[in-house]
């Protein structure tokens, strides 16, 4: 990865989220910039993870060899309900298929914008709970590998959501939901054969993130539109930087973009955070 490209926000759980932001060999802590001015720019080119640079991606952050040959680009990847690894066939590259594909995976429950179902590999869990935006999360089932959590999760998503609704997400914190309660109800609907795998730890991960004001009308902003993002930040929910007059930066949808950061020094008033 070039120093030069945005990649997403390091996280980490505390009384709130720390984010953190490296670029051009600077890591700011962002939770330290809320309330200040900051300016990312564009430099017009973006670079895909197997080093190419070029003006636009082809598709999901890839050029187009990766997004066709790629194993980070393969169905599965978007489809977890489609690995075969665990069952030595290939789909594109079995080496990176069976180290990517055989490990713990979670299948969770969140609360970001309301009840949803998601799956990470277990090492990731907080990670990608705080990386949705979510506020409250419980294991639902921890399984030995990508494609068990994959036929899980489409059960499981004939009753609930698997997508955050980022705008409500960032209109401000959910209602608080009972995650034990609907566990219990969600778990009869795991296939028999995965029932093994109901996760008996019923420990509740509650996330805060610092934001001073959450917007009540949303602007995403894009840097293929407008080049350059000025203004003051307000707050930092999932992967998003919320500025003041309620537009919002994903930093996630935004990994590669070779980009400049900078915190303006006039404003020099102390963050809460
Ligand atoms: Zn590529």
């Amino acid at each position: 990865m070039h120093s030069s490209t945005i990649k997403k926000m390091k996280t980490s759980l505390n009384e709130v989220v720390n984010y953190h932001l490296k670029i051009n060999d600077v890591d700011y802590f962002m939770n330290d910039l809320i309330d200040k001015k900051i300016k990312i720019s564009w430099s017009g080119k973006v670079i895909c993870s197997c080093g190419r640079e070029m003006k636009k991606f082809y598709r999901s952050g890839f050029c187009y060899t990766c997004y066709w040959e790629s194993p980070m680009a393969s169905q599965s990847i978007f489809k977890p309900e489609l690995c075969t690894a665990h069952l030595d066939i290939e789909e594109r590259d079995i080496e990176w298929e069976r180290k990517f594909q055989i490990a713990p995976h979670y299948v969770y429950l969140a609360n970001s914008s309301g009840i949803k179902v998601g799956i990470t590999r277990s090492t990731q869990g907080v990670t990608r709970w705080m990386d949705q935006g979510a506020s409250q999360a419980v294991i639902l089932a921890e399984v030995p590998n990508r494609r068990f959590s994959g036929d899980i999760e489409v059960c499981i998503k004939e009753h609930v959501s698997d997508k955050t609704n980022w705008r409500k997400m960032l209109s401000g914190e959910p209602h608080s939901i009972d995650l034990l309660e609907i566990k219990k109800t969600l778990s009869e609907h795991v296939p028999e054969n995965l029932k093994q795998y109901i996760c008996d730890d019923n420990s509740i991960t509650n996330i805060k993130y610092p934001v001073l004001e959450y917007p009540t009308k949303i602007k995403s902003l894009k840097l293929e539109k407008i080049q350059t993002i000025e203004g003051v930040l307000k707050g930092i929910k999932g992967q998003y930087l919320i500025f003041e007059d309620g537009q919002v930066f994903n930093v996630r949808s935004h990994e590669g973009f070779v980009a400049d950061f900078s915190v303006s020094s006039s404003n020099t008033q102390s963050s809460l955070f």
